[in-house]
C-alpha cells in the first residue's frame, strides 16, 4: 500500500476516474505540466470497460487498413476507440488487441488496449481509493476518500455514467436493470422478455437475448425509436434486429410506443401495463423477464449539496462548454460526462461526447483550458500569414479527426486582430467563439437537416457573425477550387491586408 502514488494531500488538481476519460485527462495535463493525483476506486484502469457492454462488441469502430500512418492525427479518424497522444507510438493503441476480421474491439480488448495506454504513458493512478464526500474549505475543494482527504484547487470528475438510473414507475424494481443483467448465453432460452426502453442498452440487450433463442421480445416504452436520430447513431447498423424484425411482423416480436403504468407479479410471472395513446384500454404484456434499460446517471455523490446544479433528473451536471459546473467554480467533468454540455445541436445532432471518439478531444481541450485560466501556464497561439488561412482551413475541414468525430461541437478557430494578427487558437468547442465577442473565423462539419455532411464556416466581423455552409462534397474532399474560391471571397474581407 506504501508504494501506491498520491498519499492523501494537496494537488493543484485532482482527478477522480481510471476510465478513458480520467486517463485522458491526466494524459494531457501531464503533458502541459500540470500537477495532479488520479485517484480511482477500481483496481486497474480502464473504467466501464472493465464490465460494459455486457454481450455486444463496443458500436464504434477501429479500423486497421488506412491509407495514413498509424499513430498519425489522420488515423485517428479510422480509430474510434483508442486514446490520443502527442506520441505517436501512444496512439491507436487498441489496434493490438482485436482480433482479426473484426472492426470492433470486444469489451476486454477495449479494456486491454486502455491498460496499455495507461502503462506506456505512465499515468499514475492511486488505484482502490473511493471519492466519498466533498466539501469546500475557502478557496480549496476538499475530497473525502476512503484513504484520506485531499485537498485541491480544481477536480475533474470522470465518474462515468453508469449507475442505474430507474424512472419511478411501479414494480418496475420487481425487473432486473441493466447493469445486473446476467450475461449467461442461455440465461433467457425460451422466456418471454420485456425490455423497458429504447435506447442503446435496451438494443444492446435485446439484440443479444434474441440471439439466445428467447422465445418472445417486446420494447416498451413511450416515445417510438427516434429513427431520424438513429440514421446518425453507431447503434444503427449493429443493434436494430428486435426493431427490424417487429417492423417485419415476426411473431413474438414486438416494439410498443407505450407508457409503462405499473408491473405487478402474478405467480412466477409479471404482468406488464402499459398505456398505447392510440388505443383506449392498457396493453398487458404476460412476460417472465422484465428488464430495466431505463439508462444511467453519473454518480456525483454529494456534489449537488455542494451546490453542482444537475440536469435531466439529476442525472448529470449543469456544464459550461469547458465543462466547468455552472455553479460551482473549480468543479469540472471529463470523459462520458463532458455530454452534458450540449453545444448548439443544429438541427437537433448531438455531439458524440459520451463516446471515447469525442471526449478524448474534449479532454485536451479541458486540460489546456484549467492550465491556462487556472493556473497561468501561457500556450502558444501560433501566428498565420494571410495567403495560408484558406488552405490551413481546408487541409483541417478535409483532415482534421476532431471535425471528422465532433461535428458541430468542435471547430478549428483562428483569431483575428488587427495588431496581434491571424492566430491559431485550437480545436475549441463551437459554442465558444459563436457566443464570443472576437473576430475570427471558425470552420466546422455538420450535419445538415438532410443528414448531409457539409462543411461550414462561422466569421466575426467587427462584431457581427455570419454563418456559411459549404456544399457537401461525395467523397469529403474539400481542397480544391470548388471550396478555396467561396472560402476565400468569404474570408479576404477580414483577413489584414
Ligand atoms: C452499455 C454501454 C455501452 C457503451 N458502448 C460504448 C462504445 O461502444 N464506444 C464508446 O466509445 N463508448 C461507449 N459507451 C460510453 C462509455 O460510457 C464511455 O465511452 C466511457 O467508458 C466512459 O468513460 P469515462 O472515463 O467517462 O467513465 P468510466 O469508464 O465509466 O469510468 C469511470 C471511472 O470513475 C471511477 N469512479 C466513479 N465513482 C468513483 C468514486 N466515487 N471514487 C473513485 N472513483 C470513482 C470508476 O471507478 C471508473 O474508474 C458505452 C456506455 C454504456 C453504458
Amino acid at each position: 500500500m506504501s508504494s501506491r502514488p498520491f498519499p492523501p494531500g494537496r494537488y493543484p488538481v485532482v482527478v477522480v476516474g481510471s476510465g478513458p476519460g480520467g486517463l485522458q485527462t491526466s494524459y494531457f495535463l501531464s503533458r502541459l505540466g500540470v500537477e495532479h493525483a488520479v485517484l480511482s476506486a477500481d483496481d486497474g484502469p480502464g473504467g466501464m470497460f472493465r464490465r460494459f457492454p455486457l454481450f455486444e462488441r463496443l458500436i464504434s469502430w477501429t479500423h486497421p487498413s488506412a491509407d495514413v500512418p498509424r499513430g498519425s492525427r489522420e488515423f485517428e479518424a479510422h480509430d474510434q476507440n483508442s486514446l490520443i497522444a502527442d506520441d505517436p507510438d501512444l496512439g491507436a493503441l487498441v489496434l493490438d488487441q482485436i482480433g482479426e476480421d473484426h472492426r470492433r474491439p470486444a469489451r476486454d480488448e477495449m479494456a486491454s488496449g486502455l491498460r496499455a495506454f495507461a502503462e506506456r504513458a505512465s499515468v499514475g493512478v492511486r488505484y482502490g481509493c473511493r471519492w466519498e464526500s466533498t466539501r469546500r474549505d475557502e478557496d480549496e475543494l476538499v475530497l473525502v476518500t476512503s484513504d484520506g482527504e485531499y485537498r485541491c484547487t480544481v477536480a475533474i470528475f470522470a465518474v462515468g455514467m453508469t449507475e442505474p438510473w430507474v424512472p419511478p414507475i411501479p414494480g418496475l424494481e420487481l425487473g432486473m436493470h441493466y447493469v445486473h443483467v446476467s450475461s449467461a448465453p442461455d440465461r433467457y432460452e425460451d422466456r418471454r422478455v420485456v425490455i423497458v426502453g429504447k435506447r442503446n442498452s435496451a438494443f444492446e440487450v435485446g439484440e443479444a437475448i434474441v440471439r439466445s433463442g428467447l422465445r418472445e421480445l417486446t420494447l416498451v416504452s413511450p416515445r417510438p425509436p427516434d429513427l431520424a436520430r438513429l440514421a446518425r447513431s453507431p447503434l444503427r447498423p449493429w443493434y436494430l434486429t428486435p426493431y427490424d424484425e417487429h417492423v417485419r411482423g415476426a411473431p413474438g416480436r414486438y416494439v410498443l410506443n407505450a407508457s409503462v403504468e405499473r408491473i405487478e407479479r402474478r405467480g412466477q410471472e409479471f404482468l406488464l401495463h402499459a398505456l398505447d395513446p392510440t388505443r383506449p384500454e392498457s396493453v398487458v404484456v404476460e412476460v417472465d423477464d422484465v428488464v430495466a434499460a431505463t439508462g444511467f446517471r453519473a454518480p456525483l455523490q454529494d456534489l449537488p449539496e455542494l451546490g453542482v446544479t444537475t440536469v435531466l433528473d439529476g442525472r448529470l451536471p449543469a456544464l459550461t462548454p469547458f465543462w466547468e459546473s455552472v455553479t460551482v467554480p473549480g468543479v469540472y467533468f471529463a470523459g462520458n460526462v463532458t455530454q452534458a454540455a450540449q453545444g448548439l445541436r443544429k438541427h437537433g445532432v448531438a455531439s458524440v461526447s459520451s463516446m471515447v471518439c469525442g471526449f478524448r478531444y474534449n479532454a485536451r481541450i479541458l486540460a489546456r483550458h484549467v492550465a491556462e485560466t487556472v493556473f497561468g501556464i501561457r500556450l502558444g497561439r501560433p501566428r498565420i500569414e494571410p495567403a495560408n488561412v484558406v488552405p490551413y482551413l481546408l487541409g483541417e475541414l478535409t483532415r482534421a479527426p476532431e471535425l471528422t468525430m465532433q461535428k458541430g461541437y468542435l471547430a478549428r478557430v483562428l483569431g483575428i486582430d488587427a495588431e496581434a494578427g491571424i492566430r491559431n487558437l485550437g480545436i475549441l468547442p463551437l459554442e465558444v467563439f459563436v457566443d464570443g465577442s472576437h473576430d475570427g473565423v471558425a470552420a466546422t462539419l455538420e450535419f445538415d437537416a438532410d443528414e448531409t455532411i457539409r462543411p461550414v464556416v462561422y466569421m466575426r466581423r467587427r462584431g457581427v457573425l455570419n454563418e456559411t455552409a459549404l456544399p457537401p462534397h461525395p467523397l469529403r474532399r474539400y481542397e480544391d477550387a470548388e471550396y478555396g474560391e467561396p472560402l476565400d471571397a468569404l474570408v479576404r474581407p477580414l483577413l489584414p491586408s
